[in-house]
């Protein structure tokens, strides 16, 4: 019986390094609330959690571990509220849609999952794959695969013909009819069989496409895609199943139904009205800007071949819009929380979103909160993620640079540690 609970503690130890505590020093920290830096400070980790922050650099008794990082600015792991985990932007992208088996996709997904976490994002939110996402969330749960905390829609959900209707721009013999099973819906009881098909699949996450989209094989970019009644079916279901909902939106009438219909957060938002960000103030939905992906997408449809033609004419419409409407969002007060859409650029490159926004005119230390405690708030994580505080989990990064004075420091994140394992060093 000893020898087996020894054999236990030393395969943890060995796999966590949790028999002994680990003393980061810090040359500052971010203090999120406050958004102060706070110079020489030492964070101790137990296990997977944060257990208090001392004044100057400490390194606890001789079993501890001591992890140097005096000459870094130190913040709680980011978050990203909009990615798409299994894939990635190519000129292959529509064909391989075609060909690739789920162990295909799985295999890319764990490259994007790993690259993801070093480069500082410890959580991220997958809004829509094929269901290798969830599989894939398991995988980095057991610790099998580098990736971050992975909260996932599993299949988008989406109308017939609509943005995330999985056979789009199909030979009209393969195009057939999906139905809620697949994710494609047509009735307010349609929507709630397509709720109840995601929970019971393994998503975290409710995603639907309330308007066209650019990157789908469709004319229409912005046309709303659902009723409100089917809105309403879907956000009352997923509230039943405890799931956070999300809608991709462009075009404004979308978007309102969305909002009216009880979605959470507006995903794009790119030709929101002022009446609309009214309506989002009012009802406390936040819009999740992505700009990046507006600007990628829009720069992609001028490589030749790159885009079908359809797509091409929607993102050189569509994409440039995005950061100018953030601006004015933001002007107006309209809640912000910050996602990228990864996958429509390079995955790992998430943190560009941050200049984009400080560009737009947000201060970088409101871009970084909307990063961490407005994203761990929306997650339901606001006591365990997007802080460095003593009974938060250990996601922990450091990057060289003062981010508040160059939020271009975090595409330079140096030090990974998620639910405190040291990932990169
Ligand atoms: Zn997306």
């Amino acid at each position: 019986m000893k020898k087996a609970l020894l054999f236990a503690a030393l395969l943890a130890s060995s796999l966590y390094g949790f028999s002994q505590k680990q003393y980061l020093q810090c040359g500052a920290i971010l203090d999120m609330e406050t958004g102060r830096l706070q110079p020489g400070v030492t964070l101790v980790v137990e296990g997977n959690e944060i257990r208090e922050l001392l004044k100057g650099y400490q390194s606890g008794t001789d079993s501890d571990a001591v992890v140097d990082l005096k000459d870094y600015t130190v913040l709680p792991g980011l978050i990203d509220m909009h990615v798409h985990i299994e894939s990635e932007s190519s000129p292959q992208s529509y064909i391989k849609r075609l060909t690739m088996n789920p162990a295909d996709i799985a295999y890319e997904a764990a490259v994007y999952a790993e690259r993801t976490l070093m480069a500082g994002f410890t959580t991220v939110r997958d809004l829509g794959g094929s269901g290798v996402n969830i599989a894939l969330r398991k995988a980095v749960d057991k610790g099998l695969v580098p990736g971050p905390r992975i909260y996932t829609a599993g299949k988008s959900i989406a109308t017939t013909g609509g943005h995330a209707d999985p056979t789009n721009g199909r030979r009209l013999d393969e195009m057939g009819n999906p139905g809620p099973g697949e994710g494609v819906v047509n009735s307010p009881e349609d929507g709630r069989q397509a709720v109840r098909q995601r929970y019971k699949e393994g998503s975290d996450v409710i995603k639907i496409t309330a308007t066209g989209g650019v990157l789908s094989v469709a004319k229409n970019g912005q046309n709303p895609q659902f009723t409100i009644e089917e809105i309403r079916a879907i956000t009352e279901t997923a509230k039943d199943y405890g799931m956070l909902t999300a809608a991709h939106a462009h075009g404004d009438e979308g978007m309102q139904r969305a909002i009216k219909g009880g979605i959470r957060t507006i995903e794009h938002g790119t030709l929101m009205s002022e009446e609309t960000m009214a309506l989002m103030k009012e009802y406390g939905v936040y819009m999740v800007p992505t700009i990046s992906a507006g600007k990628e997408a829009a720069r992609l449809a001028d490589v030749p071949g790159y885009f079908p033609e359809v797509v091409a004419i929607k993102a050189r419409e569509i994409g440039p819009q995005i950061q100018n409407t953030f601006s004015r969002a933001y002007k107006k007060g309209v809640p912000i929380a910050f996602g990228t859409d990864a996958g429509v650029f390079k995955h790992g490159t998430n943190a560009q979103e941050f200049g984009y926004m400080v560009e737009a005119g947000m201060p970088a230390v409101e871009a970084l909160q909307a990063a961490t405690l407005t994203n761990a708030s929306l997650l339901g994580m606001g006591q365990r993620l997007g802080q460095l505080k003593a009974g938060f989990l250990a996601d922990i990064i450091a990057v060289p640079g003062n981010p508040l004075e160059d939020v271009g420091t975090l595409m330079d994140v140096r030090f990974v540690m998620k639910d405190g394992r040291i990932f990169k060093q």
